[in-house]
């Protein structure tokens, strides 16, 4: 007996590994992109209150309050919404529901690493395009992008701010994709599970430049620094959003009732009371905190513009023998490429309490001068 080949999907992420050898060896996890703090107390809240009332079955699409609390944000009517288990389901169905065999997808590389699994378990087939590193840090070479669409190209698959490179795709680029998108009559879809997580101005959407054609990926994980309540959501053309409600009837079927009515009330208390502009000022400081250390151990640093993760370059370095060494878990870069990953690339999580970024740069500064 066999399982089928498409198994194959299912070989172990670095991910997880990561943590559980952080755990093991009492190391700073600066690898796995999750908060080592409490959710805010008003998500807290409101979960609570919403157990013991919302403990049945929701609607596919979502429940009707977080629908509108969301279409409201988007400047959307609720159609436009569907509420899904994390934005790592929104993915799959969109892949699911967008392309198949003989057909392509477009994606950056360094990518997300659901991305290519969703690809291969929708038989379709991922084109990558790499973002240049220089001094500057990664750019999207657009003029690769479009040279990376071909007849079978069916969509383009998007993430910004952009994990692992904290690349935020500005105006200009935005426009340039979304006309490049109507030139080739191409679908979007944008993961903007950071959305909220920005250092420069707030950036304009995908989706403002293309409507007809773009799905916006989210998630409260993200946003409500609560990861395991796995509440993401899908904002796309409403003549489509009835279908891929649809298609999650046959995954999850509907993410955790409780958890989208206290989501709903937190969306919008986070938004009233300031709360993402209070996230970004505490991200911005441990950012500068630990890009600071690095640099002054003589690291080079690539300093990003969103999200809660930032590149630098320990060369000579691999990601185990740093858990063992420095007691400090990290992301290689390989996690993030199919091939040919740039050597000595490490991937650091600051969403992280400042103790354990000062702990974790103690620990690397005897390694690093080691090198020398
Ligand atoms: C975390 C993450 C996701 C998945 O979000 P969930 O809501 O936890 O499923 C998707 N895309 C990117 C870029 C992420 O970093």
């Amino acid at each position: 007996m066999r399982l089928h080949p498409r198994t194959q999907a299912a070989k172990e992420s670095i991910f997880p590994k990561m943590s559980a050898l952080a755990q093991r060896l009492g190391a700073v996890n600066l690898g796995q992109g999750f908060p080592s703090t409490p959710p805010p107390p008003f998500l807290l809240e409101a979960v609570r209150r919403a157990l013991g009332r919302y403990d049945q079955y929701a609607p596919p699409a979502g429940l009707p309050a977080l629908r509108e609390a969301l279409a409201e944000e988007f400047g959307e009517e609720p159609e436009a919404v569907v509420v899904t288990s994390g934005a790592t389901e929104a993915l799959y169905v969109l892949l699911q529901s967008l392309v198949g065999p003989g057909e392509e997808v477009v994606v950056l590389e360094p990518f997300f690493d659901v991305y290519l699994p969703d690809a291969f378990l929708a038989g379709a087939e991922a084109r990558l395009v790499r973002l240049p590193l220089g001094e500057g840090g990664f750019r999207l070479d657009l003029g690769a992008l479009e040279r990376a669409i071909t007849q079978r190209t069916r969509l383009l698959l998007l993430n910004t701010p952009m994990n692992p490179t904290g690349l935020v795709l500005g105006e200009a680029e935005l426009q340039r994709i979304a006309d490049l998108a109507r030139r080739h009559d191409l679908f979007l879809v944008s993961d903007e599970v950071y959305d909220e997580l920005y250092y420069g101005e707030r950036p304009r959407r995908l989706r403002e430049f293309a409507p007809e054609r773009t799905f916006t990926v989210g998630s409260a994980g993200k946003r409500l620094e609560a990861t395991g309540y796995r509440v993401g959501w899908i904002v796309g053309p409403k003549a489509f959003m009835p279908t891929i409600a649809g298609m999650r009837q046959w995954t999850s079927f509907s993410a955790p009732s409780p958890l989208q009515a206290g989501v709903a009330e937190a969306l919008r208390v986070a938004r009233r009371e300031g709360f993402y502009e209070a996230l970004r000022e505490s991200y911005r400081k441990r950012r500068d905190l630990l890009a600071g250390g690095l640099r002054a151990l003589g690291l080079r640093v690539y300093i990003p513009e969103g999200t809660y993760f930032l590149m630098a370059e320990l060369p000579g370095w691999d990601a185990f023998r740093l858990v063992e060494r420095a007691r400090v878990a990290l992301i290689p870069a390989s996690a993030f490429y199919r091939e040919d990953p740039p050597e000595g690339l490490f991937r650091f999580a600051f969403c992280k309490k400042e103790e354990e970024l000062e702990l974790a740069l103690k620990g690397l500064a005897p390694v690093v001068n080691s090198l020398a």
